[in-house]
């Protein structure tokens, strides 16, 4: 048995879902569960909706409607069941406009229709061309989360639902290939919620892990996980194997391969995640396993995050007085604001943080215990490495950067045995990655 998720970009379009139905029935054999995203920036598109019907009290959704309509057109299916989700769709935006309300909870309700159309859309095509499929609501396939809405926790009532939700799948009894929605569950109460953005990932790993399956693959439009950004360096090579920690550094660090908390289920099981591409079928992509076989390269990935601002808090009134790190971290405690790489020494802390959020509120509150600087447009560098190969990975970063005259700023080599980090400008971030791309792969 194996999983198969396929994002947005995958389903975008008629074409495309053509092409993940052709990839679905080649793997029948292999007894698929499927995750589906909804269909392109259909997600987006309904964010759009709803604070256009919060805003002006406009009810517009014919961009969705049109795209999903467009597409059962062209994939020649008669779907009912669309029509009705499109009338609640239509109520729901009708209730936002009136009240000029959007809470969470809403938010949540409104963007689950991306996903309960897609897996009905193609469900519905591999019927009509004979892979007998069925498809399932998240809630009718054991997701229950708590309450967080757009950022839901699934409980751990999952290990045992979903098993339950697909007995008669693994015990053969049904043969129709389940398509679930990514993306969505419900809490205990009945509230649809969402697992964050990209969550798809984590329903398909969360599926795969707790039926035990072989695999969990996840789609992509790219030959699996890659070194670094192919659209600043061209030549950049797939990842063979990464592991689960380092996967999800590379996650937490910029690349979109896949969402962050998604490799927590299958850490658990051990289940083996492979991100495939859906333009090259016969390349076996990356593979996400616990740990290395064999002694790999010591760097696996490169990343960037832009759009950082690094805040250095020099101490003046707490010199080597306990608590200075408590104080300050207090701080940003105080204000919400997430602090993601720190470096620090006997007086001094600097920290990046990522946010929209004015800072100024939080500077003030600094400042009654130290001298405050912010710097903004910076980028962090991350590389996902093996640490323990530290002296060796730097030497080769530094003689690069060096040669062309680039100095970075505040490394952190962080608790984690899989990356090291360091700031350098906004602007020079291209640079610096292609530099070192070039010093360990050539
Ligand atoms: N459709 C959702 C999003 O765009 C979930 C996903 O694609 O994984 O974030
Ligand atoms: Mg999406």
């Amino acid at each position: 048995m194996i999983v198969m998720k396929f994002g947005g970009s995958s389903v975008a379009n008629a074409e495309r879902m053509n092409h993940v139905a052709s990839i679905i029935t080649s793997y029948a054999e292999k007894k698929p569960l499927v995750v589906l995203s909804a269909m392109g920036d259909t997600t987006d598109h309904l964010l759009e909706a709803a604070e256009l019907a919060q805003k002006t009290g406009v009810v517009d959704i014919s961009g969705v409607e049109k795209l999903h309509r467009d597409t059962a057109k062209e994939l020649k299916i008669d779907i009912p069941a669309v029509d009705e989700l499109f009338e609640e769709l239509i109520s729901l935006l009708t209730g936002i406009s009136m009240l000029k309300e959007l809470t969470k909870r809403t938010r949540d309700y409104l963007v689950s229709f991306g996903e309960r159309l897609s897996v009905r859309m193609m469900s519905a095509f591999l019927n009509s061309i004979g892979t007998k499929s069925k498809f399932y609501d998240a809630w009718d396939a054991g997701f229950i989360s708590d309450s967080q809405f757009m950022s839901a926790e699934l409980l751990d009532e999952v290990w045992t639902k979903i098993p339950n939700a697909f007995k008669d799948y693994t015990s053969g009894k049904q043969q129709e290939i389940p398509i679930v929605t990514g993306f969505i569950a419900k809490d205990k109460a009945g509230n649809i919620t969402t697992l964050g953005r990209g969550g798809s990932d984590l329903t398909a790993t969360m599926l795969g892990a707790t039926l035990r399956v072989d695999e969990i693959q996840t789609w992509k439009d790219v030959n699996g996980i890659l070194t670094t950004d192919p659209r600043i360096v061209e030549d950049a090579k797939t990842v063979p194997i990464v592991t689960y920690e380092e996967a999800a550094e590379l996650a937490f660090f910029g690349s979109q391969v896949l969402h962050p908390r998604s490799m927590m289920p299958c850490r658990k099981t051990g289940t083996p995640v492979r991100v495939k591409n859906s333009y090259n079928i016969e390349s076996p992509g990356s593979l996400i396993v616990e740990r290395h076989g064999s002694l790999p390269p010591p760097v696996r990935a490169i990343t960037a995050v832009k759009g950082v601002s690094v805040i250095d808090i020099c101490s003046t009134r707490m010199l080597g007085a306990s608590g200075f790190m408590a104080h300050i971290f207090n701080q940003f405690l105080k204000h919400d604001i997430s602090v993601d790489v720190v470096a620090t020494s006997e007086v001094s802390v600097s920290s990046t943080v990522k946010t929209d959020k004015d800072l100024s509120p939080l500077c003030a509150d600094l400042s009654n215990v130290a001298d405050v600087e912010v710097h903004h447009e910076k980028a962090i560098i991350t590389i996902i490495c093996d640490v323990h190969r530290s002296s060796e990975i730097l030497s080769t970063c530094f003689t690069a950067l060096n040669n062309v005259g680039i100095n970075v700023q505040m490394i952190s080599q962080g608790a984690s045995k899989v990356n090291i980090s360091m700031m350098c400008q906004e602007e020079e971030s291209k640079r610096v990655i292609t530099v070192l791309h070039k010093a360990f792969w050539g």
